[in-house]
């Protein structure tokens, strides 16, 4: 055997019952955002790097220290996307898609890349998926985006109770330098508390110390002055909207002062989902907050937008020390199993296959010459309902002996009766067969 590879570090293959759960998660985001008025987005997987660079920000450590960057043979700046909101805002622009104040509700899923230290939920490439609502500033928008967030979550099988929203408002260009200001003193003066990076922020941009992955530091900015109290009056207006629109929909948050995104586009109402266990430091499986700003930073008019990243792989880390059924591997609604060698009997099995899917229903026949005990095994795996077995007597009678998996009955069937037998047998069939992409 020759030199096998693994996947790049901090790379993972999505396969088995992964690659089922982000499908599953993937679906579950289809139908809630649809129900939020949100159209699907596809962008490319690498920008220019000024994309990045001016809308996320030079000195954050995600543009800073994090980005897959390379030049393309033309010599131009091209970066792996770290994350999507910067890309989603490139493309409205470009295909001017709030140009006539209507706004855009869009959603996303796909891989992102950030060189970072590989840990559990950390990865260097990772799944996410996001929605991003432009060019509406209303303080309503704020509160379906939060409500949507969460609503994803509960349908994907998350226990509201393992869940916690935090919510803050990051203020905006009028309050928010006084704050800075304030919190770069504060860095000064617990220089010899906090870390390297955290005291060099204090000059660059003190707010982003707030998310220093470093304990100690945090443990000292539970201390740090709070913008809440100092939010100029129309950010607290807004952000009391927000609130009072959250508690009239029933939705508990968190108000964390030390909530502070580290991205640079962030103004106003931000908020993340944490979970408590099994993911350690990182326990947010889900954040975002309204990003004003964003649009003119790169080169589009004025527009107003708030948006959400959800993390996959922590999410599903979360789904299991909650002990939620991931989905399984099977995909398969009926089995069709050989049993008997007669002349034709395989082939006989792969036009019933055939048939099946035709009409709609899942249904797989072993490909291997395996016996029946082992295609029993195989149709479990795939999590078939039902086993249809041909055998030389069945083949002489022109049907099959469907066993129904679940109640071990078992019947005789004519090969042309088989669609409308199993639509019979279980309704739901009939339905998922009418809507096949369901
Ligand atoms: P962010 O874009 O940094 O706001 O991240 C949004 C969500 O993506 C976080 O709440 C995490 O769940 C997830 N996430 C961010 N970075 C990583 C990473 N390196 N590996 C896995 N998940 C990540």
């Amino acid at each position: 055997m020759g030199q096998t590879f693994t996947a790049p570090k901090g790379m993972i293959d999505l396969l088995g019952s992964g690659a089922a759960a982000w499908e599953r998660a993937q679906t579950v985001a289809r139908e809630v955002f649809a129900r939020y008025g949100y159209a699907p987005i596809y962008t490319p997987l690498v920008e220019y790097t000024e994309v990045f660079a001016r809308g996320i920000g030079e000195a954050t450590d995600v543009v800073g220290k994090e980005m897959y960057s390379f030049e393309d043979r033309g010599g131009r700046g091209l970066s792996l996307r770290p994350e999507n909101t910067a890309g989603v805002v490139r493309a409205a622009i470009d295909a001017h898609l709030t140009d006539n104040g209507g706004g855009a509700k869009l959603y996303y899923a796909g891989p992102m890349f950030r060189y970072e230290r590989p840990q559990k939920g950390r990865q260097r490439q990772f799944y996410q998926i996001g929605a991003e609502a432009l060019g509406f500033a209303a303080p309503m928008a704020d509160a379906e985006m939060i409500l949507m967030l969460w609503d994803f979550f509960c349908t994907l099988g998350l226990p509201a109770e393992r869940m916690r929203l935090l919510l803050n408002s990051m203020g905006d260009g009028d309050c928010r330098p006084a704050w800075r200001d304030e919190v770069a003193a504060f860095i000064r003066n617990h220089a010899h508390e906090l870390c390297e990076d955290c005291v060099r922020r204090a000059d660059t941009n003190p707010l982003r110390a707030f998310d220093c992955k470093n304990e100690s530091c945090r443990a000292v900015f539970e201390g740090a002055p709070p913008l809440t109290g100092a939010l100029c009056d129309d950010c607290a207006r807004h952000f009391a909207q927000v609130r009072a629109l959250l508690d009239a929909a029933g939705l508990d948050y968190v108000l964390d002062p030390t909530l502070v995104r580290g991205l640079d586009y962030y103004t106003r109402t931000v908020f993340e989902i944490q979970v408590d266990d099994g993911l350690g430091s990182q326990n947010a499986i889900g954040g975002g907050g309204r990003y004003d700003g964003l649009f003119e930073q790169l080169g589009g008019r004025p527009t107003p937008g708030i948006g959400f990243a959800i993390g996959f792989e922590r999410s599903l880390l979360a789904m299991e020390a909650a002990g939620v059924d991931a989905p399984g591997e099977g995909t398969a609604t009926v089995y069709v199993a050989v049993a008997g060698t007669g002349a034709g009997l395989r082939e006989a099995a792969f036009a019933l296959v055939t048939r099946l899917r035709a009409a709609g229903i899942a249904a797989v026949t072993d490909l291997t010459n395996r016996s029946l005990k082992a295609q029993f095994k195989q149709a479990d795996r795939a999590g078939a309902r039902f086993v249809a077995v041909m055998g030389d007597d069945e083949q002489a009678r022109g049907g099959v002996t469907l066993r129904n998996m679940d109640s071990k009955r078992e019947e005789f069937v004519l090969a042309d009766d088989i669609v409308s037998a199993l639509f019979a047998l279980s309704p739901d069939l009939s339905a998922q067969a009418k809507n096949p992409t369901r």
